[in-house]
């Protein structure tokens, strides 16, 4: 290959679908690699089994599995349903799917000046896990939960070229300063969530030809419930595929691929007017009350 042709296959990747013609944004949103990440398991081996004064008290799950396969379209669905700011909804989804904490990075992060005036609210370090009454502030999840959000926000602010700062005001968090610095905060709070989709020399069965790489020896096989959330926010990224709105009034979600309720198949198609099944079914049976009221109403 010559060289013109590596510069020229940087360039393609990191030029997305979505161009902010209209704005004076110093930055663009790419990627640094031309392929999504594997998404694996997700580290569910902790349980919340107490709350005191807004410290939760967990232990090592002792039933049930400690280790769930998240759907790809996660942080298109549940990450966008749970209320952050409902204490037991939070706890619930983290007994259900995996105690979300922040990673060191965004916890330390100078980027984020967001974290310096939540931490000084809180009596515990976060994921205080010394001793044997491991603790995390409940405010912790909670947090992360709203970064995350905050950050998915943005991206599809993003790709609608609008403006980035309602995705973290919509979280209750300070507003940033421009769409620019919003963009640095976007990347404070997905790239330390990126670093567990490292890539890996792998070693497959010698007789098994048809291997998953992503399961073979040296790979990662579990992740944080946070990383997960990031590498499905980048995989999108990655994708550039434009988003289509649920057209059920109530759900209104951008969405990739459609989910189905029997099983988790997500089939990725274009002219998509539903995120789900459900939403289809809900929608089809509010017009049909409508046209039945405005016959009756005739
Ligand atoms: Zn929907």
């Amino acid at each position: 290959m010559a060289a013109g042709d590596i510069k020229k296959q940087v360039i393609d990747y990191s030029i997305k679908a979505y161009s902010n013609k209209e704005s004076a944004m110093a930055y663009e949103v790419a990627t640094n690699q031309p392929v999504s990440v594997p998404l694996p398991l997700v580290d569910r081996t902790r349980e919340i089994v107490s709350v005191k004064r807004g410290v939760a008290g967990f232990r090592s799950r002792t039933e049930g599995s400690v280790a769930i396969d998240l759907p790809s379209d996660f942080h298109h669905q549940e990450l966008m349903d749970v209320n952050p700011l409902d204490q037991e909804a939070v706890i619930e989804f983290s007994n259900r799917y995996g105690l979300l904490w922040l990673p060191k990075a965004v916890d330390e992060s100078v980027e984020l000046p967001i974290m310096q005036s939540v931490r000084r609210d809180w009596s515990q370090p976060p994921l205080h896990r010394a001793g044997n009454d491991p603790q995390i502030e409940i405010g912790e999840i909670q947090i992360a939960l709203r970064l995350l959000r905050a950050a998915m926000c943005s991206w599809i602010a993003y790709c609608d070229n609008a403006s980035l700062t309602n995705a973290w005001t919509a979280e209750n968090l300070s507003p940033p300063m421009g769409d620019d610095q919003a963009m640095r905060w976007f990347l404070a709070v997905i790239n330390p969530g990126l670093v567990s989709s490292h890539p890996a020399v792998v070693l497959v069965d010698a007789d098994d030809t048809g291997q998953d790489r992503t399961v073979g020896l040296g790979a990662t096989h579990v992740v944080p419930f946070y990383d997960a959330i990031c590498a499905r926010i980048y995989n999108d990224i990655v994708t550039g595929a434009p988003y289509a709105y649920c057209e059920n009034e109530p759900c209104n979600r951008r969405f990739l691929t459609k989910r189905t309720d029997n099983d988790r198949s997500r089939v990725r198609t274009t002219g998509l007017q539903y995120c789900s099944d459900r939403c289809k079914q809900n929608q089809d049976s509010r017009q049909y009350r409508r046209r039945q009221k405005a016959q009756q109403e005739t």
